[in-house]
């Protein structure tokens, strides 16, 4: 069951992905992503790695949420199977 944010976030994470988001629905996405695994899990489908650098730039204080997301891209890309029971 999604709450009705993630439900309005998921409507654009595919524009967040591919960088054709602006302003306050970027900085809504952006945050809403920050903080939720199910839709940063959501963003990875759609996401590539550059352009989830360019949504989660280091400078802004999200550089431990890139590196979690990072960490899971590796993983998948190593072939492991993403935690259970998350
Ligand atoms: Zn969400």
């Amino acid at each position: 069951m999604l709450c009705m944010e993630c439900r309005r976030i998921r409507e654009l994470l595919p524009l967040l992905a591919g960088g054709d988001l602006e302003g306050s629905l970027f900085k809504d996405a952006r945050e809403h992503v920050a903080t939720c695994e199910r839709c940063r899990e959501e963003l990875l489908e759609f996401g590539h790695q550059s352009l989830l650098l360019k949504a989660f730039p280091a400078s802004d204080g999200s550089a431990s949420i890139w590196d979690s997301v990072r960490e899971r891209i590796d993983q998948r890309r190593s072939g492991s199977p993403p935690p259970a029971g998350s």
